[in-house]
């Protein structure tokens, strides 16, 4: 099967490798849309708990090619998706229902060989049959919204609440179906992108501005006392220190984006007292991907127009070059033929 290894830091290579084979408990999926996340990037330069060579890819749909020894409940052919964190049940955080901590952590794509292969073997207890209505692509985006279904659960929202996220990228768009399914009573989007704004609109924010320095004036007169849950979607520190201004007392200011490791943010302890301020951070799945698969195959959440360009595996090069340096993407995926 063809595979796109990651070699070394910034290296990789399309390879002819072998088909794995299911151990027991595991089955072989067929993969046929993969997405492609921030944490490849980084997995990439090095920068995650990982080795090399290493396949990776952790958002993906597709279909069971084999079942390993002792596995039940599932068909060859059916279509499915996975949680790519392998939780090992028995560590202290497995046993105080803090898997997402767990001490023994593996994950599919991250300490294993992931999604940017034709296949990829997972543990039977990770793997999701797919709601009828959806197709691969969409399936493949199940895995991001159940990262943030997390979130939002981290963030405490409650109907009739105000939310402001900064960032509109595929994250930034699913926190905001999200927040509106939760009960928000406004979601303010703000973003460098006129193309992502656009879209923030037509997806049900109430007002998406243009992070230009004019923002700061408008996001006073929408909430003069601030909001209740401000999200930061980006990743960049700078953004994170003034978001904590939009705050109202008693609110939560939920990290989703992640910064590059080792960089710092100012914030003034004082302000968190005074104000009651709740500071909460978001890591992975927990327990959360059968609700992003409720949420798809109800409809209540469309992710179609989240998927901005899909490549074949050969072409790789080319989707990461997108993911790079197009401000204006969205989700990017490798795809394979049927
Ligand atoms: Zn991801
Ligand atoms: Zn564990």
């Amino acid at each position: 099967m063809r595979a796109c290894v990651f070699e070394g830091r910034n290296r990789f290579s399309i390879q002819e490798v072998p088909v794995p084979s299911p151990r027991p408990g595991e089955v072989l999926i067929r993969v046929r849309a993969a997405g492609i996340c921030g944490t490849d990037i980084h997995i990439l330069r090095g920068e995650y708990f990982q080795d090399f060579p290493i396949v990776a890819g952790h958002e993906f749909a597709g279909e069971i090619a084999a079942l390993g020894e002792g596995v039940e409940g599932f068909t060859v052919g059916e279509r499915v998706t996975a949680d790519p964190n392998i939780f090992c049940d028995h560590c202290y955080f497995c046993k105080i229902n803090k898997n997402n901590h767990c001490l023994n952590f593996a994950a599919v794509g991250v300490t294993r060989s992931g999604a940017f292969a034709e296949y990829l073997t997972v543990p039977a207890k990770c793997v999701f049959p797919l709601p009828e209505r959806l197709s691969f692509s969409e399936g493949a985006m199940a895995e991001p919204l159940a990262c943030a279904v997390y979130g939002v659960q981290r963030s405490r929202i409650k109907p009739g609440e105000k939310v402001l996220i900064f960032g509109a990228g595929p994250i930034g768009l699913l926190l905001l179906s999200l927040f509106r399914v939760s009960g928000a009573s406004e979601v303010i989007v703000v973003d460098i992108s006129e193309k992502k704004l656009e879209l923030a609109l037509r997806r049900g924010a109430n007002e998406a501005l243009r992070a230009d320095g004019s923002e700061k004036k408008r996001l006073r007169e929408i909430a003069p006392f601030g909001f209740e849950v401000v999200v930061d979607a980006t990743g960049i520190p700078e953004v994170m220190e003034k978001a904590l201004d939009y705050l109202e007392p008693d609110g939560t200011f939920l990290l989703f984006g992640v910064a590059p490791r080792g960089a710092s943010m100012r914030l003034e302890p004082y302000e968190v007292f005074r104000r009651d301020l709740h500071i909460v951070g978001s890591f992975a799945v927990k327990k959360t991907m059968q609700y992003a698969l409720n949420l798809l195959g109800s409809g209540a959440i469309d992710v179609r127009d989240l998927i901005s360009s899909q490549y074949p595996l050969e072409r790789f090069g080319d989707a990461l070059e997108e993911v790079l340096t197009n401000k204006d993407r969205l989700k990017v995926q490798i795809v394979y033929d049927s």
